[in-house]
C-alpha cells in the first residue's frame, strides 16, 4: 500500500497550515482537532484529555549594550522585563557562587551554558547540578539573565522560574566582556496566560489488553516540528487508517501525547496519573524520516521473546536498525512502569539537537517520504499475525 499521499497530506496540514503548536496555543488546539477528527473518520473511538497549562506568548525582546542593538530572543516561557542595570558575567558554578547579583543583569556563559537546565518541577530527570544552578539563581536574584550557550538551545526555559530570561548566541558575549559602561537595557515583551491542553486518546477495539502506539503531537514554539513530531504523528494517523477492517487479539490505543516539548510535559503527567496495568506493549514514535538516515528501534523492559518477534519484523523491512536504549522522551513514561517498550526514530536524529531540532529548520525538507512511508509500514508489520504469537506479550 502507498502511504505517501496521506503522509505528505498530514505531514503539511501539521507543518503548514498549522505549524508551530506549543501546548496552550490556539494552533495547538487545532492540531489536536485535527487529529481527533482523522481518528474518528478511521472509526477509532476518540476521547481528549484535558489538562491545565499556560499559552506563552512571544512578542520579541530588545537588548541595548552601550548604545548598540544585539541581536536577542525571550527565552522560552519567560515572564516580561523592561529594565537597565550592571552586567555581570558568571561562566561556572564557583563564579555564581561567588557572585553579587541582586538587581544586575547576570550573563550566563561557559560551563554554565553547557546544556540546557532541566526545569524545577521536571519530575522525570533533573540532575543535582541542574537544581543547584537554579537554586543559586533563585536565591541571587538577579534582575534578568542572559544565557549565551555555543548552541540554540534556550538554557532556561521554565515556565515556574520567575526571573525574566533571554537568550544570545555566545559569539555575542564580547559585548557584555568589552563593554565600557558594564550595564545593559533589556526590554521582554512576553506573557504567561493560563489555558488548556488535551491528549488525545484514541481506541481501535473494546478488549482491556491494550497495545499503545504514541507520539507527541506538541511542539516548541518556534518551529514546524517537522522531524519533532509531525512526522510521528502523520505516520500514526496513516497506521490507524490502515486498521479498519482488521480484527487484533489486543485493543489498539493510538495516543497522542501533548507536552514533550512542554516545559513541565502536563500532557504525560495527565496521562500517567491514569496509566493503566494492561498496557501489552507500547510503541512510541518520535523523530522519524529523516532524510538519509536509517530508522532505529530500541528496546525497553521487554523480554527476550517480545524482542525476538519484534526484530523478525525488523528484518523484514528494509533500512531499520537496532540501537541502544536512551532515556530521554515519551518511551520512558511506560518503560519507567515495567511495560515492554519499543521507542522508534531516526537514527541520525542525535546529531540535529541542539541545532535544527527545536528551532525553524526542523521543516519538512528535512523528510524523506519514503523513509516515513516504510517506518508507517513498519508499524503495520509489528501488528501481523498477532493473533497465533499472542501469548508472547500475555505471558509476563
Ligand atoms: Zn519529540
Amino acid at each position: 500500500m502507498d502511504y505517501s499521499i496521506s503522509l505528505q497530506k498530514h505531514m503539511r496540514m501539521l507543518c503548514k497550515t498549522i505549524g508551530a503548536r506549543p501546548a496552550g496555543s490556539a494552533k495547538n488546539k487545532a492540531a489536536v482537532d485535527y487529529v481527533a477528527g482523522v481518528l474518528r473518520q478511521c472509526g477509532l473511538e476518540v476521547r481528549l484529555q484535558e489538562f491545565d497549562c499556560m499559552d506563552w506568548k512571544n512578542f520579541g525582546a530588545v537588548l541595548r549594550v552601550d548604545g548598540c542593538d544585539v541581536p536577542v530572543t525571550a527565552s522560552e516561557y519567560s515572564l516580561p522585563c523592561e529594565i537597565e542595570a550592571e552586567l555581570c558575567c558568571v561562566d561556572s558554578v564557583e563564579a555564581l557562587q561567588n557572585a553579587e547579583l541582586t538587581g544586575k543583569i547576570a550573563v550566563m556563559h561557559g560551563d554554565l551554558c553547557k546544556e540546557p537546565l532541566m526545569p524545577k518541577n521536571f519530575q522525570f530527570y533533573n540532575p543535582g547540578e541542574h537544581k543547584q544552578i537554579i537554586a543559586l539563581l533563585e536565591e541571587k536574584n538577579p534582575a534578568a539573565i542572559i544565557t549565551a550557550a555555543p548552541t540554540k538551545d534556550h538554557i532556561i526555559a521554565d515556565g515556574d522560574f520567575n526571573i525574566p530570561c533571554a537568550v544570545v548566541s555566545a559569539e555575542q558575549l564580547d559585548v557584555f566582556k568589552q563593554s565600557a559602561s558594564r550595564r545593559a537595557k533589556l526590554t521582554i515583551n512576553s506573557e504567561r496566560i493560563p489555558s488548556k491542553a488535551h491528549n488525545v486518546i484514541a481506541a481501535y477495539g473494546k478488549q482491556n489488553e491494550k497495545v499503545c502506539f504514541s507520539a507527541h503531537i506538541d511542539t516548541k514554539p518556534t518551529t514546524p516540528g517537522a522531524l519533532d513530531n509531525a512526522s510521528g504523528v502523520s505516520a500514526l494517523l496513516t497506521f490507524a487508517e490502515s486498521l479498519s477492517g482488521k480484527e487484533f487479539p489486543f485493543q489498539i490505543e493510538i495516543v497522542l501525547f501533548n507536552g514533550e516539548d512542554y516545559y513541565s510535559t502536563p500532557g504525560e503527567i495527565a496521562f500517567m496519573s491514569s496509566l493503566s496495568t494492561e498496557y501489552r506493549l507500547a510503541v512510541n514514535v518520535d523523530g522519524i524520516g529523516l532524510k538519509n538516515s536509517a530508522t532505529s528501534i530500541s528496546f525497553y523492559s521487554c523480554a527476550p521473546e517480545i524482542e525476538n518477534r519484534i526484530m523478525k519484523r525488523v528484518e523484514q523491512t528494509t533500512g531499520i536498525e537496532r540501537i541502544d536504549p536512551w532515556p530521554m522522551g515519551d518511551h520512558m513514561l511506560f518503560a519507567s512502569c515495567g511495560i515492554p517498550t519499543v521507542a522508534i526514530t531516526a537514527s541520525n536524529i542525535f546529531s540535529l539537537m541542539g541545532s535544527v531540532l527545536h528551532s525553524p529548520d526542523d521543516n519538512m525538507e528535512k523528510i524523506d517520504i519514503d523513509i516515513l512511508s516504510s517506518t508507517t509500514r513498519f508499524l503495520e508489520i509489528c501488528t501481523d499475525g498477532w493473533e497465533s504469537d499472542k501469548d508472547i506479550f500475555t505471558k509476563s
